[in-house]
């Protein structure tokens, strides 16, 4: 990474105190506290390409990029001027531009699916704002959510949510009221009979299913052939809304999605992280029937002072132009590939026991021996070795890698990591397991 002048290194330890004097347990989001993995919490200085410069002035390869945004990985060229020539004209107007517009346009021609869409400025707002939209549609109450998926920290559909939520173990949040709580069914991901069960028990209430289509936090998990086909089918027939969230796979498995890939069209999408470009931008968006319950249109609420704030739109139009230019998507596979091969190599040659799951360039190295079988849904996914993945992520981390500071979560491979940055990890690795 290409520095000007070198900056004294921070004591972590010693800065994350000073945080925690002012920031709720020192951090602006949970799972940055490294609570799930011990040790002290990586403040990060700065990031180009591949790689993070911490605080403590080390460098790491970074295989969590902001939990997933950045494909190109940090500070593009592009995607920084585009930001940067936004901003100069003015950072935020409170009133439509013709940028938004343009993006609009262009995530609805990678999503078919799309017709309607409205920003946001987080995928938490996206996905709640869905669920308004559908129940405002359909005059029904119940959602349907799959154990492990999540949603964003929504009231209703933090519930059984993974990521940070499984990583504190507190799926089931405080301060969620009961009676809202009590809106949301979950049943088991990739069990089509639960979700039978589910719509039988509760006739004519259930307005949506809301699912990562191939869940990402949880680990990497992938439906059964015919799962969402599936969830289509009774959504269709019980008049409930499919919603996909796609807010990590939007972009990221495909330019169009999960929902191109399993060739199926859900009512609504909740898009996020890469659409933004690294910037808080979100959007929801489908059917124009549904999508037009919203205000001004229809009698839905849902308002932004910051949504389609010009310099997210900026980056977010630059990294979509980017990823059609580029098309990085053959690239990053082959890279993911390469990089979860070696290490399946490296857990054998440490004797580890290791599941790794990935598609696209995305993975999850569960620590647990599945004897070659698929974790499929949330409870296989819970059986992976939380302690372990922290000794091993300590270990990573001494040796300059960056993983998601918690098992069950996606890492990130971006178009900027070379074989050198692969290799460097792999090697690291290597000495990570068979430290164990
Ligand atoms: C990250 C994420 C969200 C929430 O997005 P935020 O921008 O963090 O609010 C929602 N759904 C999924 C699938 C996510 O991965």
């Amino acid at each position: 990474m290409a520095r000007v002048t070198k900056e004294k290194p921070a004591n972590l330890k010693k800065l994350f105190a000073r945080a925690r004097k002012s920031l709720v347990g020192g951090v602006n989001s949970p799972v940055r506290a490294f609570k799930s993995v011990g040790g002290t919490p990586l403040f990060v200085r700065s990031g180009s390409g591949a790689w993070i410069r911490g605080a403590d002035e080390k460098l790491y390869v970074d295989f969590c990029l902001s939990w997933g945004p950045l494909m190109f990985g940090h500070a593009r060229r592009e995607i920084v001027a585009a930001a940067q020539r936004a901003i100069a004209h003015g950072s935020t107007f409170g009133a439509a531009t013709e940028a938004e517009v343009v993006l609009a346009e262009k995530i609805k021609e990678a999503l078919p699916s799309i017709e309607l869409l409205r920003m946001t400025s987080s995928g938490t707002e996206a996905g709640m704002s869905a669920a308004r939209a559908a129940r405002a549609f359909t005059k029904k109450d119940l959602i349907i959510k799959f154990a492990g998926c999540y949603h964003g920290h929504m009231d209703s559909l933090l519930v059984a949510a993974g990521s940070g939520a499984t990583t504190l173990g507190i799926p089931d949040s405080a301060g969620v009221p009961k009676a809202v709580a009590a809106t949301t069914v979950v049943v088991p991901f990739n069990d089509l009979k639960a979700v039978e069960n589910a719509f039988k028990k509760n006739k004519n209430r259930i307005a949506a299913v809301f699912v990562e289509p191939i869940p990402a936090n949880m680990g990497v998990v992938f439906p059964h052939d015919g799962f969402l086909e599936g969830l289509r089918k009774i959504t269709k027939r019980e008049k409930a809304l499919l919603v996909f969230d796609e807010v990590i796979t939007g972009f990221r498995v495909a330019y169009g999605g999960a929902q191109t890939l399993n060739g199926i069209k859900p009512d609504l999408t909740v898009l996020g992280k890469i659409i933004g470009g690294g910037l808080p931008l979100a959007a929801y968006g489908g059917r124009k029937d549904v999508m037009s319950m919203i205000a001004p249109e229809g009698p839905a609420y849902q308002a932004g002072t910051l949504s389609g704030n010009p310099a997210a739109v900026a980056a977010g139009t630059a990294m979509l132009d980017l990823l059609k230019s580029e098309n990085p998507y053959r690239r990053m596979e082959q890279l993911t590939e390469y990089y979860c091969e070696g290490l399946r190599g490296a857990a054998i040659a440490a004797g580890v026991p290791l599941r790794i799951q990935s598609i696209g360039s995305m993975f999850t190295p569960f620590f647990v021996d599945t004897c070659g079988e698929p974790i499929c849904d949330y409870a296989g996914a819970m059986k992976a070795d939380k302690k372990a993945y922290g000794r091993y992520f300590q270990a990573m981390l001494k040796g300059g890698v960056y993983l998601p500071p918690a098992q069950w979560e996606a890492a990130f491979v971006s178009f900027a990591h070379t074989d050198r940055e692969l290799d460097f990890a792999l090697a690291a690795s290597l000495k990570a397991l068979k430290s164990l």
